[in-house]
């Protein structure tokens, strides 16, 4: 078991709920686009297409978006997570090995649930 420590939860809790509302406007924002209901933004893109007539173009930007939404699901789903830590009390252990996950590494991916190592050890996900 890790050895207890300090770390402003608060803060943590702060920055992970900012974090995590910025993601659900961007996936709403994607979604939008994707479904054609937020013209505002893509009115230069669509200049482009009435230059070019490129429909390939738009099904890409269309797997792009779809894609992008994909990853900042996973991204909330991670900021869930170690918001729920901070409730629970285990926020800044690794799943893995039980140990503390260094601080540094808490400051720069506040929803990180594993050490480097551990985490190095999964592989690109
Ligand atoms: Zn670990």
């Amino acid at each position: 078991m890790a050895r207890k420590r300090k770390l402003d939860l608060k803060n943590y809790q702060q920055v992970l709920l900012a974090k995590r509302e910025q993601i659900k406007q961007n996936i709403q924002r994607l979604e939008g686009e994707s479904s054609g209901r937020d013209r505002l933004s893509r009115q230069t893109a669509k200049q482009d297409f009435e230059g070019g007539g490129d429909a390939a173009l738009e099904s890409m930007e269309r797997s792009q978006s779809a894609a992008m939404i994909g990853n900042l699901r996973d991204m909330l789903a991670s900021i869930d997570e170690a918001l729920q830590k901070i409730e629970d009390g285990t926020y800044g252990i690794c799943e893995w090995c039980g140990k503390n996950i260094p601080k540094k590494r808490l400051d720069a991916l506040p929803e990180a649930t594993m050490c480097t190592e551990c985490r190095n050890h999964m592989g690109p996900m």
